[in-house]
């Protein structure tokens, strides 16, 4: 049986896949405080809805560090765009290019926290 490959989301460090359950798994760090957490970023296009832990008040947050679960690399592009995160996506065709989001926390990006809390 032939399985069609699906967009794949790789760390640009260490290579591992990002996507879990159909969201990309990071871990952030809110820049002005030590909590750490994990992160789920939906990737269908034109909605960046971002799950995290309740006691991570993500919304209260100005700033975030992302990291690869997988190597703990910081996920912060370099050079002129250095307010945002990148990852690397693979499509179907195999073909790769960067997927850059907002370090920062603003209109682009809606932040769906979880309640309750098991982590
Ligand atoms: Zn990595």
């Amino acid at each position: 049986m032939v399985t069609k490959l699906d967009v794949s989301y790789v760390c640009p460090d260490c290579r591992s896949y990002l996507l879990l359950f159909g969201s990309i798994t990071l871990i952030v760090k809110p820049c002005t405080n030590e909590k750490q957490g994990l992160l789920l970023i939906d990737p269908a296009m034109g909605k960046y809805e971002i799950i995290g832990n309740s006691r991570l008040d993500l919304t209260s947050m100005d700033c975030f560090d992302y990291y690869c679960p997988s190597c703990g690399s910081n996920l912060a592009a370099t050079n002129t765009k250095k307010n945002m995160a990148r990852i690397i996506v693979i499509d179907i065709d195999e073909k790769e290019y960067d997927l850059f989001f907002s370090r920062y926390f603003d209109e682009h990006s809606t932040f769906k926290v979880v309640e309750g809390d098991s982590a």
